[in-house]
C-alpha cells in the first residue's frame, strides 16, 4: 500500500492530484510539487 503522508512535512496527500515520484522502487506521493521537488534533490533527507 502506498504511503499517504507527504514525507517531506507529514501532511495528507491528495490521491487524485497523483504527485508522486519513484524512489528506489517505492512509491511516495506529496501534498506539493514544491514538497516533490525537495524529495527529489535530497531524497535520502526525507527517509
Ligand atoms: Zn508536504
Amino acid at each position: 500500500m502506498a504511503p499517504t503522508e507527504c514525507p517531506v512535512c507529514g501532511g495528507r496527500v491528495h490521491e487524485y492530484e497523483r504527485i508522486e515520484t519513484t524512489h528506489r522502487g517505492d512509491r511516495y506521493r506529496f501534498c506539493s510539487d514544491e514538497h516533490k521537488s525537495e524529495f527529489e534533490r535530497t531524497p535520502e533527507n526525507f527517509l
